[in-house]
């Protein structure tokens, strides 16, 4: 029934990407509206883990993200100081245990492959959504630039700041959450000594640094420094110094101080929170991933789950039958909350891997065979 219908999705991200690609993989018909002027390969780096590699193989995906991605043989969490081992998971046998790699990759790359398989024309850049209006039968989007577009369905995929999220009736803010971020990438050539693992957690008392390679090249090298930071104003990031860097992480393992040395080009990234809300459809407009559960990244699953979202939705419409649109995104958000609820949890607390746990539940999870539970839209 749905694939006469015409679907907006607003946001190209990692989860709006993956939505447009899935949609139009099973014939249905949909436009991306996104803010920015183009597809700009940004970011730093980003964990693929078994999960998310397993939806993303419906796309073709998986081949080229193995051949670009960094496998690390292991997630080893380490004490700050001593470098002491506090666990160890081994990772180079996730495609046996949980069906999919385990991978850690450049972000902007990550993301380009997944809109390169989004038919072209089919993503309007330039176009940053201002309001939305829903009539019984159809959404008119309207757009900064003050053009409009009409759609049947919405998916708001518009990220951590969603205006859709405002039009599900939730009025909540971002809060910072007091902590911070450093980020920055090595050029390999410049590391000193080869990293003690390919993947690292450094856990201090009340701060972090996480590090890896992003692509199987072994030619870049990232971390992120997460530190407690009292107060953040504005919600953008903003340059820092070495200086900074080296202050907040005195003490650090001497296999902490080769890397955060030869560092250069840091940001100070502000982490937010925002509550979970309950209602992510209203009338016409259903959201997904950071738009609807936006996480504190220490998990590594926000982009994931926009990505499982996406395959559920998929499911739920594909699985439609007769029922109706109310009944398709009801279906949906009722299948996703209790995962993402737990995952939302977990990553707040960040003690993720850092004693020895079993990640099953998180990486095993088959988001197309997962069970669908029938629930009736109101
Ligand atoms: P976004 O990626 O934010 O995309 C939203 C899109 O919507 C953007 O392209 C934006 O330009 C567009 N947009 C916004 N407003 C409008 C508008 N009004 N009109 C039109 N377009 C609009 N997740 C992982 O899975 N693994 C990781 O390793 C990981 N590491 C992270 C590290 C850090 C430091 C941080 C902060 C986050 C990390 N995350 C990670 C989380 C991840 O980045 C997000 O969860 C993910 O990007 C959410 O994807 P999304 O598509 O929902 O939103």
């Amino acid at each position: 029934m749905f694939k006469e219908s015409v679907f907006a999705i607003v946001g190209c991200g990692i989860g709006g990407a993956t939505m447009a690609a899935l949609l139009q993989k099973q014939g249905y018909r949909v436009t991306v509206y996104e803010q920015a002027a183009a597809f700009i390969p940004a970011g730093t780096g980003i964990h693929i883990t078994p999960n998310a590699m397993k939806v993303l193989r419906h796309l073709g995906l998986e081949p080229e993200l193995n051949e670009t991605g960094f496998a690390p043989a292991s997630f080893t969490s380490r004490a700050w100081d001593t470098g002491e081992v506090l666990f160890s998971l081994p990772l180079n046998n996730t495609p046996a245990l949980y069906d999919g790699s385990y991978l850690t990759i450049h972000r902007g790359a990550f993301h380009g492959a997944i809109v390169n398989k989004v038919q072209p024309g089919t993503i309007q850049y330039n176009k940053r959504l201002k309001d939305i209006t829903q009539y019984p039968d159809q959404v008119v989007l309207t757009f900064d630039d003050a053009t409009t577009a009409c759609a049947d369905f919405v998916i708001g995929a518009d990220g951590f700041h969603s205006v859709l999220r405002r039009c599900v009736a939730d009025q909540s803010v971002p809060v910072y959450s007091g902590y911070a971020a450093f980020r920055a990438i090595v050029p390999a050539h410049r590391l000193r000594s080869e990293p003690l693992d390919g993947l690292t957690k450094w856990w201090g008392h009340d701060r972090f640094i996480i590090s890896y390679f992003l692509s199987k090249r072994k030619d870049h090298f990232y971390f992120a420094a997460g530190i407690p930071v009292d107060q953040w104003k504005g919600n953008s990031h903003r340059e820092a110094t070495l200086e900074e860097l080296l202050s907040g992480f005195e003490g650090f393992h001497p296999a902490v101080q080769s890397f955060l040395q030869v560092s250069e080009q840091h940001t100070l990234w502000p982490l937010f929170e925002r509550p979970a809300i309950n209602n992510w459809y209203h009338e016409r407009i259903v959201l997904l991933g950071d738009a609807s559960h936006p996480m504190l990244p220490h998990m590594a699953q926000g982009a994931v789950m926009a990505i499982e979202d996406a395959a559920v939705l998929i499911r739920c419409l594909d699985s439609a039958g007769n029922a109706d649109w109310q009944t398709v995104t009801a279906r949906y958000a009722h299948n996703r909350q209790e995962r993402i609820k737990r995952i939302k949890e977990h990553s707040s607390e960040n003690t993720w891997l850092k004693t020895p746990m079993d990640p099953a539940w998180v990486f095993a999870y088959d988001a197309w065979k997962a069970p669908l539970v029938q629930v009736t839209g109101a």
